[in-house]
C-alpha cells in the first residue's frame, strides 16, 4: 500500500530541495532551520494540500488533523499556547509557491489575538500599545483578506483618527486611540459581513490558511504568473511560524537584507531597516526606512549577527541571497530566505564576482545570467547634460531610462497602453493592486517607500524603470497632478523622462544613447564593471556553445553591424527589400512586360543593382558564409494597391494608360490567400528569367569579390519548396547560370546550394528534399503558419490576446517555438536528412532564432546554426552557451 500523503511538515523536517511541495519560502525556512539560523518554529502546509482544495473546493480531510497536531508541537517548543488569554502564542500565515510571487498572494499577521488574548499580550509583553497595535492589524488583514471586507473602509477610519489627533503618521496613535480604532474595526467587520470578527484562534487559522489558498486565484496572482510564465496548477504553499515582534521599542525592529546590492551587484550587505516596527511595514513602503548601515550603530551586535548569518547564507545557496528579519529587543531572528531577485545588471556582475571568488565555477556563472537580461542592458540611456535640471530626485530603483505620458492610475496606465502610447505611472506609492498598470507602462514613478518597497521590487522584477522615493514630489491623483517642490505642476498626459539609474524625473523627451554594455558589445571591448562581467559572459559562452549565430541581414550596413555583435555569418539575406523604393518601377516594368525581349529588358535592368547588393553584403561579411535567398513574396506586392488605383483611374478625366496595365495586371495577379499563392520557389519557376537574373547578380558579386582578392561565401537558397522535385527544378536553373557565369568569366563557382524547410509537407519529406540540397533553413515562421494554419498578421491582432488569456497559448507561438507541434516537425526533418546526409548543415532562420527558449530547443534538435536580427545577436550567443551547458548538466531553468 501507498503511503499516506501527508499535508504538513514542521520545519525542522524539510529541506531545500522541497521547493515543490514546501514552496520556496517553506524549503527556505526548513534550510536556515537545519543550518541552525535563529527561525521562529513553524511548520507548512504544503502545495499538494493547496491543489486538493482548487480541484475539491475543500480542505483534504486530513490536513485538520496534522495541522492541528504541528501547532500542538509548536506550542510546546514555545512553551505558549495559540491565543491564550496569558501570555498568547500568535502566528502569522503566509503564502509561499514554488517560485516567488512577491506581493502577489496574502499574508496574515498576529493570529491569536482576540478581546482577551490583547490583554495577556499587552502584559507579558509590557508594551499596551503594541499589542493593540497588532490586534487591530489582525482585524485589519483578517477583515480584508479572509472575509472580503473592502480595504478603504480600514484606512478611512485611520485617516479620521490621525486628522483628529492630528497624527502625521499611525505611529503617534496612542493605546487609547488604538482600542477605539480597534472596535471601530470590528464594527466594519460586522457591518460589511454581517458576522463578527472571529474570536476562536484555530478558527482563525484555519480560515487564514484558506484564504491564502484562495489568493492562489485572486486577479492579482493570475495576471502575475501569467507574465511570468508560471503554471496555474502548483497551488502554493502556506507557513504558518511563530510570531516575533519588532515593534517592541526602540530596542526592536524589522528589515529586509541582501548579501550583496541587488541593483548594482555591488559586494557588501545591504538593505532596509526599520526601527520599531512590525511585519510588512518595510516591503509596503508605508514608512521610510533607514538603510541597514545605521543598524550597525542602533544595535551593533545584532548587527554583526545579520552580517554571520548573511555570509552563512551565501556560502550555503552560493548566490545572492536576501532574508526578512526581526529584532525582538535586541535578539535577532530571520523570518525569511531566498535566492533574491536582482536587476540585470547586478546579475551580470554578481555572477562574475561569484566566479572571481572561487564560489561558481565559470559554467554555473553562465546559468546565472540570461539573454534577455543582456538585452535589458543593452537598451540606450539618457544622454543628460549639465544644464537639465531633474523635476525630482529619487531612489535609483531599477535602472533604464523610459520616457512617457504621466499618468495617476493603473486603468489609465493600461488604456494608454493599449492605444500605443508609452505612459509613466505615477503614484505615491503602488500596491498589488497596480500590477496591472505598471505592466503597462514604460517606468513606474512614486514619491514614497524604499528600493525594497512594493513599487521597487516588482518593477526590478519585471525589467521595469522605476524611481521611488521622490519626495519632492507632491502627487495628487484625484487632481491628476504632481507639483515639485519648486511649484512645477505636472499634469496627465505630460511627457517626462525617468532615469532609473541615476534616480531622477525630468520634463519633456530627453534624448537617449546607446549604453556602455551596448557599445562595448559593438566594439568587442569595454572597461567598467558591469561591461567587463557582461563580456566575461559572452566570451564563456562563446567557448562553450555548440549553436553557431548568424545574422538576418539585408544591407551592407546591417551585415557590419551583425558583424560587429558577433555574427558567424548570415543566416539570411531576404532579396526582396532590394525590389522597393526606386526600383519598385523596374519591378513594374517586369510585370507589365508583354513580350520576352521585354521582361528580359526589365531584369537586365535590376541585374547591375542586385550585383552592387550583393557586393557590399559579401564585403562586408567577407571570409563568413552569407546565405541569399531567391525572392519569396507575391510579385503583386510591388504593385500598387487595387482600390487606389482603381479610384484614381476613376477619377481621371484622361485614364493614364499605364495605370490602366498597372490594374489589369493586379486584378490578374490578386489573390485570396496571398501567404499560399505565387510565392517562393514557385514565383522561380513561373515568372521565366527572374531567378536566373538573381543567380547570374549572386555569381557575379562572387566574382567580384574574388578578383577584388575577397573571400566570399555566397550560399543560394530556394524558399517555399514543398516537394523535392520544385528544388531540383530551381536547382537545375540555379546551376544552369553559375556555370553560364562561370565560363565567361574563367572562375570555377561551386556555391552551396540550399532549401528553406518552411512547409509540413517539406518537413515531412525532407529526406527526398535532403538528396537535392546542400543545406536547410528552417523557415519557423512560415512552418508556423502553415503548421497552424494562422495566418501571423491577421491572428495577432485578433483573437491572440483571448487565447494568451485562455491559456490556450502560453506565449505566442510566433515568439517561442511550438516545441510540441512545429518543433517536432523540426527534430523530424532534421533526424530524417541526417540519415540520407550527415554532415548537411542545418539552421533556422524564422524569428524564433533569437528568442531564448528556442534557440535552447534548436540546440537539444541538434541544428548547426540559428539566425536573428543583429540587435539580438548577443543575446543569441549567450543562450546558444547556456543551452550548451544545460546539455551537460540538465539542470538549466530557462524561464
Ligand atoms: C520564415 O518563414 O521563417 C522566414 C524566415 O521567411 P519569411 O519570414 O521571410 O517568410
Ligand atoms: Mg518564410
Amino acid at each position: 500500500m501507498s503511503k499516506p500523503t501527508k499535508y504538513v511538515y514542521e520545519f525542522a523536517e524539510g529541506s531545500r530541495t522541497m521547493a515543490a511541495l514546501l514552496g520556496g519560502k517553506g524549503a527556505g525556512l526548513a534550510e536556515m532551520t537545519g543550518l541552525g539560523l535563529p527561525v521562529p518554529p513553524g511548520f507548512t502546509v504544503t502545495t499538494e494540500a493547496c491543489k486538493v482544495y482548487l480541484a475539491t473546493g475543500q480542505e483534504p480531510p486530513e490536513l485538520g488533523v496534522e495541522a492541528a497536531h504541528a501547532l500542538a508541537g509548536l506550542e510546546r517548543a514555545m512553551g505558549r499556547t495559540l491565543g491564550a488569554p496569558e501570555d498568547p502564542l500568535l502566528v502569522s500565515v503566509r503564502s509561499g509557491a514554488r517560485f516567488s510571487m512577491p506581493g502577489m498572494m496574502e499574508t496574515i499577521l498576529d493570529i491569536g489575538l482576540n478581546d482577551e488574548s490583547v490583554t495577556g499580550l499587552a502584559k507579558a509583553s509590557g508594551q499596551e500599545r503594541a499589542a493593540w497595535d497588532s490586534y487591530r492589524r489582525l482585524v485589519q488583514m483578517f477583515g480584508r483578506t479572509v472575509m472580503g471586507v473592502d480595504g478603504d473602509l480600514f484606512e478611512a477610519a485611520i485617516a479620521a483618527h490621525r486628522a483628529r489627533r492630528g497624527a502625521a503618521t499611525d505611529h503617534e496613535l496612542d493605546t487609547g486611540e488604538l482600542v477605539l480604532l480597534t472596535e471601530e474595526f470590528k464594527d466594519i467587520v460586522r457591518k460589511e459581513t454581517g458576522e463578527d470578527f472571529p474570536q476562536d484562534p484555530a478558527e482563525q487559522l484555519a480560515r487564514a490558511i484558506r484564504a491564502v489558498f484562495d489568493s492562489w486565484n485572486g486577479e492579482r496572482a493570475r495576471v502575475y504568473r501569467r507574465r511570468e510564465h508560471i503554471p496555474d496548477d502548483l497551488g502554493t504553499a502556506v507557513n504558518i511560524q511563530a510570531m516575533v515582534f519588532g515593534n517592541l521599542g526602540d530596542d526592536s525592529g524589522t528589515g529586509v537584507a541582501f548579501t550583496r546590492d541587488p541593483a548594482t551587484g555591488e559586494r557588501g550587505m545591504y538593505g532596509d531597516y526599520l526601527p520599531d516596527a512590525q511585519g510588512e511595514d518595510v516591503v509596503a513602503g508605508v514608512r521610510d526606512a533607514l538603510p541597514l548601515s545605521e543598524l550597525k550603530a542602533l544595535d551593533p551586535r545584532a548587527y554583526v549577527e545579520l552580517g554571520d548569518h548573511l555570509r552563512t547564507l551565501e556560502a550555503h545557496y552560493r548566490d545572492l541571497c536576501d532574508v526578512e528579519f526581526t529584532v525582538e529587543r535586541g535578539r535577532l531572528w530571520i523570518l525569511q530566505t531566498r535566492v533574491g531577485k536582482r536587476t540585470a545588471e547586478a546579475a551580470f556582475r554578481i555572477a562574475h564576482d561569484l566566479r572571481e571568488e572561487g564560489t561558481v565555477t565559470a559554467d554555473e556563472a553562465l546559468t546565472r545570467v540570461s539573454g534577455a537580461e543582456l538585452t535589458r542592458l543593452m537598451f540606450p540611456r539618457f544622454d543628460v547634460k549639465a544644464t537639465d535640471q531633474p523635476l525630482a530626485h529619487g531612489v535609483p530603483a531599477s535602472p533604464g531610462a523610459a520616457v512617457g505620458a504621466v499618468v495617476f492610475d493603473s486603468a489609465e496606465a493600461v488604456r494608454r497602453a493599449a492605444a500605443g502610447e508609452p505612459t509613466v505611472l505615477v503614484r505615491r506609492e503602488t500596491t498589488p493592486d497596480d500590477l496591472p498598470g505598471m505592466i503597462a507602462a514604460q517606468a513606474v514613478l512614486t514619491s514614497r517607500g524604499g528600493k525594497t518597497s512594493h513599487a521597487a521590487v516588482v518593477a526590478r522584477g519585471m525589467g521595469k524603470v522605476c524611481v521611488c522615493d521622490a519626495e519632492e514630489l507632491t502627487v495628487d491623483p484625484a487632481a491628476r497632478r504632481f507639483t515639485t517642490s519648486t511649484g512645477t505642476v505636472v499634469r496627465e498626459g505630460d511627457t517626462v523622462s525617468v532615469d532609473g539609474t541615476a534616480g531622477t524625473v525630468h520634463l519633456g523627451a530627453l534624448p537617449l544613447t546607446a549604453s556602455d554594455v551596448g557599445r562595448a558589445l559593438e566594439r568587442g571591448t569595454g572597461t567598467g564593471a558591469l561591461t567587463e562581467a557582461v563580456l566575461g559572459a559572452l566570451a564563456h559562452a562563446d567557448s562553450v556553445r555548440r549553436l553557431e549565430v548568424r545574422a538576418n541581414a539585408d544591407t551592407p550596413e546591417d551585415a557590419v553591424r551583425a558583424r560587429a555583435l558577433g555574427a558567424q555569418g548570415i543566416g539570411l539575406c531576404r532579396t526582396e527589400h532590394m525590389f522597393l523604393g526606386e526600383r519598385r518601377a523596374l519591378v513594374e516594368a517586369m510585370i507589365l512586360a508583354r513580350d520576352d525581349t521585354a521582361r528580359a529588358q526589365a531584369l537586365a535592368a535590376l541585374l547591375p543593382l542586385q550585383r552592387t547588393d550583393f557586393t557590399g553584403i559579401l564585403q562586408a561579411m567577407d571570409g563568413l558564409p552569407v546565405t541569399i535567398r531567391l525572392i519569396d513574396p507575391p510579385l503583386h506586392e510591388f504593385l500598387p494597391d487595387r482600390t487606389e488605383l482603381a479610384v484614381r483611374l476613376a477619377g481621371a478625366t484622361h485614364p493614364d494608360l499605364h495605370d490602366r496595365q498597372l490594374l489589369d495586371a493586379v486584378e490578374r495577379m490578386h489573390e485570396q490567400n496571398p501567404m499560399l499563392g505565387l510565392r517562393g520557389v514557385r514565383l522561380g519557376l513561373a515568372v521565366p528569367g527572374l531567378m536566373a537574373m538573381q543567380v547570374r547578380a549572386i555569381a557575379e558579386a562572387v566574382v567580384g569579390r574574388l578578383r577584388a582578392g575577397g573571400q566570399p561565401h555566397a550560399e543560394i537558397m530556394i524558399p517555399l519548396v514543398g516537394t523535392v522535385e520544385e528544388l531540383r527544378l530551381a536547382r537545375a536553373e540555379t546551376e544552369r547560370v553559375l556555370a553560364e557565369v562561370a565560363a565567361e568569366t574563367g572562375t570555377p563557382l561551386d556555391l552551396p546550394i540550399g532549401t528553406m524547410i518552411e512547409l509540413p509537407r517539406a518537413a515531412l519529406t525532407a529526406a527526398r528534399i535532403a538528396k537535392a540540397a546542400d543545406f536547410f533553413s528552417f523557415g519557423t515562421n512560415d512552418l508556423t503558419q502553415t503548421t497552424w494554419g494562422l495566418s501571423r498578421d491577421d491572428a495577432e491582432a485578433s483573437f491572440f490576446p483571448l487565447y494568451l488569456e485562455k491559456g490556450i497559448f502560453e506565449t505566442s507561438p510566433f515568439e517561442t517555438i511550438d516545441q510540441e507541434g512545429v518543433g517536432r516537425l523540426v527534430q523530424f526533418a532534421v533526424t530524417a536528412a541526417r540519415e540520407v546526409d550527415p554532415h548537411l548543415e542545418t539552421g533556422v532562420c524564422g524569428e524564433h532564432g533569437g528568442d531564448p527558449q528556442s534557440i535552447h530547443f534548436f540546440h537539444r534538435a541538434g541544428l548547426d546554426y540559428v539566425s536573428c536580427s543583429p540587435f539580438r545577436l548577443p543575446a543569441a550567443r549567450l543562450e546558444a552557451g547556456r543551452a550548451a551547458i544545460a546539455d551537460t548538466t540538465d539542470t538549466s531553468d530557462t524561464r
